[in-house]
């Protein structure tokens, strides 16, 4: 069963797991973007999905999104 995650231990996941810095207040399932700001300053979106589960927890700037083949 999927876990439902709030606003409060998204930013807590980020804090502790990544540089990154949750910008967005408000969460409303997992399809839906949220704002980050990478270590770099610059700010990205991303599903939390992917930022978990893909690992993908930088701008795409630090951390540049993989060719898919
Ligand atoms: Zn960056």
């Amino acid at each position: 069963m999927n876990k439902r995650w709030t606003i409060s231990e998204i930013r807590e996941f980020v804090e502790k797991n990544s540089d990154s810095k949750l910008l967005s207040t408000e969460y409303h399932g997992f399809s839906q973007k949220l704002q980050f700001q990478c270590a770099c300053g610059n700010t990205f979106e991303k599903t939390f999905t992917k930022f978990k589960n893909k690992n993908q927890r930088k701008c795409d700037v630090c951390q540049p999104p993989k060719e898919s083949r």
